[in-house]
């Protein structure tokens, strides 16, 4: 078995699952997590430690799972300063294309090595182990990280040069969020027909406009539950970073600008930490009908208004 030292810095949803299972795979590991009471569930079994200094005295590969481009930037600045030469930084978080770029080149000046390896398969696929991780960077980094990285993911995969990792989990969120409004606008529009929302589910799911959001969060947006999962804060995150990797790239995004949009409806109401399934009721208010979430039910409430 590899037997690298380990670090793992940001123990939220996604990364307090992957730290559990390095851990009961019998990894050597010092964990940090800026509140520390979310380091307490591996106390006994990974190492906790004081500082985010602390990490990099004894960890040669450091894994993190924190939130934005800006948190990664500064927290691995801050490691790079202490951290031993050859250390590996093996980033899950998803964050600008550009900025993995940047960050991995920045830190080979140093002596040191990036791998951006944002992950998919959402908090079950953490927990269950079975998450999918888009890798970039230089082989020999990912063959150093990949024996670790096996311990929560089906599949990790090297898919080219530093960024390429950021890139290919652009071209994910483009495909998740267009699922997601098929399966709002779907829904929506069967519901003002008057239509059996299971029955649509079922039907429709089984054929050519199934798909994973349908079935998966179709059910969900019929009764209204839009706790996260996903968060619509997360996904504008992740649409910021497409957006601009478009402009970077020259493409064209006009489904996922949209989306963008239509989800800014949620979080300029103060609803950003909901599901995204949440997009339904944003399609429901701009039909007329009533929404279940207050704050965007003006246009609906205003219609109904005899004046
Ligand atoms: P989360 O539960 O909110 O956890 C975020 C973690 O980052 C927390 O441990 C937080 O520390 C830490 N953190 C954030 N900013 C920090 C800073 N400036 N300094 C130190 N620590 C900082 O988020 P998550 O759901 O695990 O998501 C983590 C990353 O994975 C994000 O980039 C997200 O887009 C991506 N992702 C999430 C999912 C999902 O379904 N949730 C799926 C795929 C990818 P505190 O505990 O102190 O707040």
């Amino acid at each position: 078995m590899a037997n690298e030292p380990l670090g793992f810095v940001g123990l939220g949803v996604m990364g307090g699952a992957m730290a559990k299972h390095l851990a009961e795979k019998g990894h050597r590991l010092t964990v940090w997590n800026r509140t520390p009471a979310k380091a307490e569930p591996l106390r006994g079994r990974a190492e906790i430690a004081e500082t985010l200094e602390d990490v990099t005295r004894t960890a040669r590969i450091i894994l993190l799972c924190v939130s934005r481009t800006e948190d990664v930037l500064e927290l691995v600045h801050r490691m790079a300063v202490t951290a031993q030469s050859d250390t590996l930084f093996v980033d899950h978080s998803t964050i600008a294309p550009r900025a993995a770029r940047e960050l991995a080149a920045s830190l080979h000046d140093k002596g040191l090595h990036l791998l951006d390896a944002p992950v998919t398969g959402g908090s079950i696929g953490a927990q269950s182990g079975t998450l999918i991780a888009f890798c970039g960077g230089r082989e020999e980094d990912f063959d150093r990280a990949r024996p670790y990285l096996e311990a929560y993911t089906r599949t990790a995969r090297l898919v080219g040069g530093a960024g390429a990792g950021q890139m290919m989990k652009m071209a994910n969120q483009i495909a998740v969020c267009l699922t997601l409004l098929s399966m709002a606008e779907c829904l929506s529009f069967a519901d003002k027909a008057g239509l059996d929302l299971q029955a649509c589910i079922e039907l429709i799911g089984s054929g050519a406009g199934g798909s994973w959001s349908l079935q998966n969060y179709g059910p969900k947006a019929v009764v209204g539950d839009y706790t996260p999962g996903f968060s619509v804060a997360n996904q504008q995150k992740d649409l910021r970073y497409a957006l601009e990797a478009a402009r970077e790239v020259k493409a064209s995004l006009p489904g996922s600008a949209l989306v963008h949009q239509l989800l800014a409806a949620l979080e300029n109401a103060g609803e950003g930490e909901r599901a995204t399934t949440a997009l339904i009721e944003v399609l429901r208010s701009l039909s007329g009908q009533p929404t279940a979430i207050a704050s965007i039910s003006t246009r609906a409430s205003l219609g109904n208004r005899e004046t």
